[in-house]
C-alpha cells in the first residue's frame, strides 16, 4: 500500500505540478488526516511577490484586448481540464483539507460549474442603453476590464473560491494573482497547473495571467498594498478582513470581503421533523463543522424541542467519525490541533454557563494518530451568550428554545455576522416573513434547506462583520469590472443637459 506522502507525489505528478515546487521548502504541509508532512512547499519572496504581481499586470494590458468570448474559450478549457482531473484533484482536497471524498470531488464540481457558468456569461457582459433628455444623444453603460484580480484564500474551500472569483474575473478581462491558504498550498499548486494545460490548449493566452503566490500572511498583506491590483477578494476569518479591507479602502482599491459566519436555523411548529433533521445534520456536521456556512445555532420551537432533541442527540452519537478517505465516513478531521483548542474553549465556556453538552471529545480513530477527530457536539443552552455570538470553526451546534418568532428572530440576528440562515416551516406566512426584509439579516435565507451548501448561480456572501462581500454567481461579474457611461451626440447641435444655457458661438 502506497503512503499517503507517495499517493500525494503520485497525484502532484500526474497533474503536472513540477516536483522542485513541493519538495525542499521552508513551508511544511501538513495532511489532517494523520498529522503527517506531505510536502514542503517553496515560498515567495518580497521582491518576487512583487515581479509576479508587475508579470500580472502586464498580462491583463494585453488580455483585455482579447474578446469577451474568447476569453471565455479559454475558462471553458479550464472546465474541461478540471472534469478530465476530477477525480485526482477532488482526493487531494481530501488528502490537504481533510475533506470526506464527496465533499472533496463536490469542491471540485463546483470549480467546473462555475467555468461553464463564466463561459455562458462572456456572452452575455452587457450594460444598459438609458433613455437621454438631450435630442440625437444616446447615453449608454460599458462594462471595462478593471486590472489584476487579487485572491485571497482560507483552507476549509482551498480551490473552489480561486475558481469562484478567478472564472469570472478572467471572462472579465482580468488577470489573477492568488494566495492561498499556507495550510493548502499543493491543492493551489495542482490547480495552477491545471490552468497552465488550458493555456496550452487555447494557445494565444498572455504570460503571466495567473500566478500562485505560497507564504503567510505577509504575502496578502503585501497583495492588499499593492497599487498595481486595484481588487482583492479576500476569504477568511473577520480578523483577516478588519486588516485587508482597511488596507484596501485607503488607497482605493476594490474588495471583497467574504469572512466568518456564524449562522442560524429556526424550527417551527409546523416544520417537517425528518426533513429538519437531515437538512441540520449536513449542514452542522458536514466538512467537520468548517464551512463558513455550517449551522452553528439552533433555535427550536419549544412544541418541538423533547421531539427533536433526542433524535438529534441519537444522529449525533451514531454520525461516523473518521479517515475521510473510508467510505461511509461522514465527518473528516478537523484542519489541525489549534482548531481542537478552539473547539474545547467554547465548549468550556458554554459548560460554565450551564450548557448541557453531548459529545465534543476527541476520537482516536486507527491509523491516523496526528489527527484531530471530535465527535460533533450538541449544546444545549439557556441563552445566547457571548461565546455563542463567536464563530468557532468545529462541528459545534448550540440549540435553544424558543416559543415566539419575533423572540427567535431577534436571537437569529443578534450577533456580529450575516452570512447565511434557514427556517424549517410549513406554515407560508412564517416562511415569507423569515426572507422579508424584518425577517433574516443574512446573505442568504433559505426555507426548508439548512444554511450550507449553496450553488453557483447565485450570489454569495454576507453582511455585517462577514464583509458585505459577493461571490458566484447572478450579476457579481460587475464587481470585477468598471463601469464607463457614455453619451453620444449623432447631431449638430449642443444641447446641455438641465436646459443649461452657454452660449459662446
Ligand atoms: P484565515 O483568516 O486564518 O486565513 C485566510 C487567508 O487569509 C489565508 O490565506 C491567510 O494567509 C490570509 N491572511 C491572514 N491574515 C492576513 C492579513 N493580515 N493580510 C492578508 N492576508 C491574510 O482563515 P482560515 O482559518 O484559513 O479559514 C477559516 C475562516 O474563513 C472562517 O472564519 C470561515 O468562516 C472563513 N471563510 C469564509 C468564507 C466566506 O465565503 N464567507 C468562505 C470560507 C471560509
Amino acid at each position: 500500500m502506497k503512503t499517503i506522502q507517495e499517493e500525494t507525489a503520485q497525484i502532484l505528478a500526474g497533474l503536472g505540478v513540477a516536483r522542485e515546487a513541493y519538495e525542499g521548502g521552508a513551508l511544511a504541509v501538513h495532511t489532517p488526516i494523520t498529522g503527517e508532512v506531505i510536502g514542503r512547499v517553496r515560498t515567495n519572496t518580497e521582491a518576487e511577490t512583487t515581479q509576479v504581481i508587475a508579470a500580472t499586470a502586464a498580462a491583463f494590458l494585453e488580455w483585455r484586448k482579447v474578446p469577451a468570448p474568447k476569453r471565455g474559450e479559454l475558462v471553458r478549457l479550464l472546465g474541461e481540464e478540471l472534469r478530465a482531473a476530477k477525480t485526482e484533484l477532488g482526493r487531494l482536497v481530501t488528502i490537504e483539507a481533510g475533506k470526506i471524498i464527496s465533499e472533496g470531488l463536490g469542491e471540485v464540481q463546483e470549480m467546473i460549474d462555475i467555468c461553464t457558468f463564466a463561459a455562458g456569461l462572456s456572452r452575455q457582459l452587457c450594460g444598459l442603453t438609458i433613455a437621454t433628455e438631450r435630442p440625437l444623444h444616446r447615453m449608454m453603460e460599458t462594462w471595462h476590464p478593471l486590472g489584476v484580480t487579487g485572491i485571497i484564500s482560507a483552507f476549509n474551500f482551498p480551490v473552489a473560491v480561486w475558481s469562484w472569483n478567478a472564472a469570472l474575473a478572467l471572462v472579465c478581462g482580468n488577470s489573477v494573482v492568488w494566495k492561498p491558504s499556507e495550510k493548502t498550498p499543493l491543492t493551489a499548486l495542482a490547480t495552477q497547473a491545471l490552468f497552465e494545460r488550458a493555456v496550452a490548449k487555447f494557445g494565444e493566452a498572455p504570460a503571466g495571467l495567473s500566478a500562485v503566490l505560497n507564504g503567510g500572511k505577509e504575502i496578502g498583506e503585501a497583495l492588499a498594498a499593492n497599487r498595481q491590483v486595484p481588487l482583492v477578494s479576500a476569504t477568511g476569518s473577520t480578523a483577516m478582513g478588519r486588516q485587508v479591507g482597511p488596507k484596501l479602502a485607503e488607497r482605493f482599491a476594490r474588495s471583497i470581503l467574504e469572512l466568518g459566519g456564524n449562522n442560524a436555523a429556526i424550527v417551527c411548529e409546523s416544520a417537517d421533523l425528518d426533513l429538519t433533521l437531515r437538512g441540520i445534520a449536513f449542514s452542522a456536521m458536514g466538512t467537520a463543522g468548517q464551512r463558513c456556512t455550517t449551522l452553528r445555532r439552533l433555535l427550536v420551537h419549544d412544541s418541538l424541542y423533547d421531539k427533536l432533541l433526542p433524535r438529534l442527540k441519537q444522529i449525533y452519537k451514531s454520525v461516523v467519525v473518521g479517515d475521510p478517505r473510508e467510505n461511509g465516513t461522514l465527518v473528516g478531521p478537523l484542519i489541525d490541533g489549534r482548531a481542537f483548542e478552539g473547539m474545547q474553549q467554547s465548549l468550556a465556556e458554554a459548560k460554565a454557563a450551564g450548557a448541557a453538552i453531548t459529545g465534543g471529545e476527541r476520537i482516536n480513530v486507527p491509523g491516523c494518530d496526528g489527527g484531530y477527530y471530535v465527535r460533533p457536539a450538541l449544546v444545549e443552552m439557556k441563552e445566547q451568550t457571548a461565546t455563542m455570538k463567536r464563530e468557532t470553526f468545529a462541528p459545534l451546534l448550540y440549540v435553544m428554545r424558543f416559543r415566539q418568532l419575533d423572540e427567535a428572530l431577534h436571537w437569529h440576528n443578534d450577533v456580529p455576522q450575516g452570512l447565511a440562515s434557514s427556517i424549517f416551516t410549513n406554515d407560508l406566512r412564517e416562511a415569507e416573513r423569515f426572507v422579508s426584509a424584518e425577517g433574516s439579516d443574512c446573505g442568504i435565507a433559505n426555507v426548508n434547506i439548512g444554511p450550507s451548501g449553496a450553488e453557483i448561480g447565485g450570489a454569495f456572501g454576507g453582511e455585517k462583520e462577514t464583509g458585505g462581500g459577493r461571490e458566484s454567481g447572478s450579476d457579481v461579474w460587475k464587481l470585477y469590472m468598471r463601469r464607463a457611461t457614455n453619451t453620444i451626440n449623432y447631431g449638430r447641435e449642443l444641447p446641455l443637459a438641465q436646459g443649461v444655457k452657454f452660449d459662446v458661438v
